[in-house]
Order: structure tokens, then sequence, then C-alpha cells
């Protein structure tokens, strides 16, 4: 855990995305939790010291964002597109995740169950903490429902996976142009760091690389339909994994999220 300004702490060493959490007069507001049961207990514990735990707020529905939102009684907060990706999830699901992460977590989740967002929104929410405030941004791009958490007072934005810093790109919901006028968004806020969904927090400098890397991908799925090739063949042919490492732990998913990508952007350009 390390903090990255007067009042926000960030963990980009845990395999999982990156928790956050900010400390305000009134409590704290988490971004997001960690994935390992283990780190989401040692997390609580470490911020228990640091005040109360008032909202957890998730940034997507993907696993490594919200399997930790059972060891957290307060309310969550995410998008409304968010809530309704629970449906698709289930605790069989989670449970073989975090079993093929280490088996020797799963007692810590007896009695787990999936703990869906209770307060949601749609374009932009504000919660007020003390002299804090949160502004939740719809951004969609990495899944339909992502959003950022832009906290002015600290000059500091939460981008969730719409940022994977000097790592692989997770591709595989994505909805390439939304993405691209997302991080345009980005942007245009007022602040001094991102932290990003995968990898180490960084500044605006890098929005451009991230967008260019999106670009390239989508221009080279488009090059392959132009070519003729079908999706298997394009799968094949295209891969990126020379450019980033891929996040801890995931080494070797690297091809199969390289196939991943190519389908999602193939019937994305493919108007299916
Ligand atoms: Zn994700």
């Amino acid at each position: 855990m390390k903090q990255v300004t007067d009042n926000v702490y960030v963990d980009t060493g845990l395999r999982g995305c990156n928790p956050g959490f900010v400390i305000t007069e009134e409590g704290i507001v988490m971004i997001d939790s960690p994935q390992r049961p283990s780190d989401t207990l040692k997390w609580r514990d470490e911020m228990k010291g640091k005040g109360e735990i008032r909202y957890l707020i998730n940034t997507e529905p993907h696993p490594d964002h919200i399997t930790g939102n059972f060891f957290f009684p307060e309310t969550v907060v995410a998008h409304q597109g968010t809530r309704e990706a629970f449906c698709s999830l289930s605790v069989n699901m989670i449970m073989d995740r975090i079993k093929a992460i280490d088996p020797e977590e799963l007692p810590l989740m007896e009695g787990y169950f999936l703990k869906a967002p209770s307060i949601t929104f749609s374009e932009r929410l504000f919660l007020y903490l003390g002299h804090h405030s949160f502004e939740l941004i719809h951004l969609p791009g990495h899944t339909a429902s992502q959003i950022a958490v832009y906290i002015p007072e600290e000059r500091v934005v939460f981008t969730g996976d719409n940022v994977f810093h000097k790592v692989q790109t997770f591709l595989h919901q994505s909805y390439p142009d939304e993405w691209l006028r997302s991080l345009k968004r980005i942007e245009d806020l007022d602040v001094d760091l991102i932290v990003p969904g995968h990898g180490g927090v960084c500044d605006k400098s890098y929005l451009k690389e991230q967008a260019s890397f999106i670009e390239e991908w989508t221009e080279a799925v488009r090059e392959a339909i132009r070519q003729g090739l079908s999706k298997e063949e394009a799968q094949a042919k295209i891969s990126f994994l020379d450019r980033y490492p891929m996040d801890i732990g995931l080494a070797a998913r690297g091809p199969e999220v390289q196939r991943m990508n190519v389908e999602r952007l193939y019937d994305v350009l493919k108007g299916r």
C-alpha cells in the first residue's frame, strides 16, 4: 500500500486490480478492492486503523474488481450497468478463479455471495464527505459500464481499466470508439495523478500511448478483415504480446488474452 497524495492510498503490487482508498473527515471511501481474499482482509485491517469505511465504489463488473465486495458490509456504489452485469456472474465462477490463484484462499470464502452495488447511477454521481468530493463519471470503453472516480481536492482520478499502464490491455468486452472518447474526457480533468486499473500510478502524459495502443489493435483487426481473414485466422495472426508484459500473475494467460481481444474487435468491426 502506498500513499500517493495527502489522503489517497493505492496498492499497485497485488494480483488483480489496483485497489485504492481515500481518507476523508467523514470516513473512508474505497475504490475497488483486492481480488485475493487474504489481501482483502489485510487491506481491511490496515484501513480500520485510519477511519471508518463508508463506501466501496466498483469501477467495473470484472471479477478482479468486485470479488472483494463480500468482505465489506458497507454500501457498494457503481454504474447501473455494473449492477446488471452481476447477473452474468456466479459464485462458482468466482470460487474457481480464486481456486486457480491459490486453493488455500478458499476457506476464507465460506458463505461467499455476490454482493451487488446498492446505489447506482447512469451518467454522473457526486458523493460528498467532509471537504472531499467524489465525482463518479460514466466513461464507457474497457466495459460498457466503466466509470472514473475523480477527486478534485486530491487532484487524482481513478480510471479503472480504461487505463492499463505499461501492461497488456484487455479489450475482450470493449467499445473501442467510446474508449477513445473517454480517454479524451479524462485528459480534460484537472489532475496530477492517474490511478490506472492495472500497472503503476501515472499521469496524463500516458493517455496518448493508451489511446494509440487501442487504435493499433483496432487497425490490425480491421486490416485482417479487409484481407478476408476469418476470425480464427485473424486470431492466429495478430498478437501484441511483445509490446507490454501481462499484469502480475497473468503471464500464462497472454496468448488467450490476445485471442479474446481479436475476437471482440472482429465482432465490433463486423457490427455484430
Ligand atoms: Zn476489467
